[in-house]
């Protein structure tokens, strides 16, 4: 039987609805803290920073969430986005192995993050929010910010890690297309930023710090709300439109995936796409394998322990329960720029905790090297951060082959790598 390549949904099956976990799990995660009170954090002490229906989202246990209309059309740009069988990669690796990847990258910005870019941009307008501040790491978020913001009329500050922003060039210009205000992290302009110049003024920044500066920005400036791009559970939310349609698609090719397998920096990408899938399995007991593919330097789920911490360098944030390498954790300087942060977040942790979660640390170089790979045999050259979801699935395909098993594999991925061409160039 010849199955066809790529598998489409028409316009008008775009799902409708995110899908909430929180309804499902067996065990539900530790509450926020208030750091200076200890006590369980009220959805009121977020609002400062956050639009109030992103925060309805991030205390809801709702298990559906209408997607608004405005979002819908918005998505309807680029979304749904195709489910590819990797006819070429299998051949590569000359395995039984059936694999499945959701093409993240054809979003205008490159990557999945738009997913939530457009909906925290619609709940700040509808609040009549008109100043909006962010952190980046690679560029990939504050560019799926700024185009989001462009579009509802938000001014956007975009604090990115120095390291990127004098290593990703381009992506700074992608921002500054769209409109947006870019400051590399630490910067003088936050009272944190200035503090740590002082201390270290070659500091190349971290994730944690451009957060506490953006953060700062955004409780100090009048009519302004702080947005995240990972992490938190409203970002989940929005990130499982990813799942949803790939649940779909799976069921057009008669399959249904063994194996679900995506790169892991905060878990929004993870999260999307496998959420949908492990409903199944929390509800009526379907097998399936979540495998989230961290890097080496990075690795939180792995390696990190499971306690409160805070999400920034400078303990702004609410404390957070999650597996983490600490907030002052400084990884060393890699491609996947986006992988880089120190924690998990409280969802994916819990379930991490309670055995739904398996992960990988991958080394760069296998990563790369499973980039090549699929670059030549599929034809896209994947973002750094998505080599890592490859190389995961190139170890369960190779296992498959070893045992004469044709598992399915479904990985996500979460963007393309054309704006990373000297990332590739110093590996080459
Ligand atoms: C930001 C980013 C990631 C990592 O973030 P998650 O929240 O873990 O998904 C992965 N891939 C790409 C392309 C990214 O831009």
């Amino acid at each position: 039987m010849k199955t066809t390549k790529k598998i489409m949904l028409s316009e008008s099956e775009l799902p409708k609805q995110w899908y909430n976990i929180m309804a499902d799990m067996p065990t539900q995660p530790q509450p926020m803290l208030n750091p200076q009170t200890r006590k369980p954090l009220l959805p009121q002490e977020m609002e400062d920073l956050f639009a109030k229906g992103l925060v309805e989202q991030e205390f809801s246990e709702k298990r559906w969430h209408d997607i608004p209309d405005e979002v819908l059309q918005l998505y309807k740009n680029y979304r749904p986005t195709p489910l590819v069988r990797a006819f070429g990669l299998e051949k590569a690796l000359d395995t039984p192995a059936k694999i499945f990847f959701k093409n993240e990258s054809i979003s205008p910005v490159g990557s999945h993050k738009l997913n939530s870019a457009l909906p925290q941009a619609y709940f700040n307008h509808i609040q009549g929010i008109t100043r909006l501040t962010t952190e980046t790491g690679a560029g990939q978020w504050g560019s799926a910010m700024s185009i989001a913001c462009k579009h509802f009329g938000i001014e956007l500050e975009v604090f990115m890690v120095k390291q990127s922003y004098e290593a990703k060039p381009y992506r700074k210009v992608v921002m500054k297309t769209y409109g947006s205000k870019v400051y590399a992290s630490p910067s003088n302009i936050t009272e944190y930023g200035r503090k740590v110049l002082a201390e270290d003024p070659d500091c190349r920044g971290s994730l944690g710090m451009a957060i506490s500066e953006a953060v700062e920005r955004a409780v100090t400036q009048p009519n302004t709300r702080y947005t995240l791009g990972s992490v938190l559970n409203h970002v989940l939310l929005h990130q499982t439109i990813i799942g949803l349609e790939a649940e779909r698609q799976m069921e057009m090719a008669g399959e249904y995936p063994d194996k679900i397998i995506a790169c892991f920096g905060g878990g929004s990408n993870f999260s999307g796409i496998s959420f949908p899938f492990l409903r199944h399995k929390l509800t009526g007991g379907r097998s399936v394998e979540l495998i989230a593919a961290e890097p080496a330097a990075c690795p939180k789920l792995t390696k990190g322990v499971l306690e409160y911490d805070f999400g920034d360098s400078a303990g702004m944030t609410p404390l957070i329960p999650m597996y983490t390498l600490g907030h002052d954790f400084q990884p060393e300087q890699i491609h996947a720029a986006g992988l880089r942060y120190h924690g998990g977040g409280r969802i994916v942790s819990q379930l991490k905790k309670d055995g739904y979660i398996n992960s990988y640390a991958i080394e760069q170089l296998e990563a790369f090297k499973a980039g090549i790979l699929f670059a030549g045999a599929e034809g896209i050259i994947p973002a750094p951060e998505s080599t890592h979801a490859i190389a995961a699935t190139i170890r369960e395909a190779l296992k498959a082959k070893e045992a004469g098993r044709a598992d399915v594999l479904l990985f996500n991925l979460s963007g393309h790598g054309l704006l990373d061409i000297p990332a590739y160039e110093e590996y080459l």
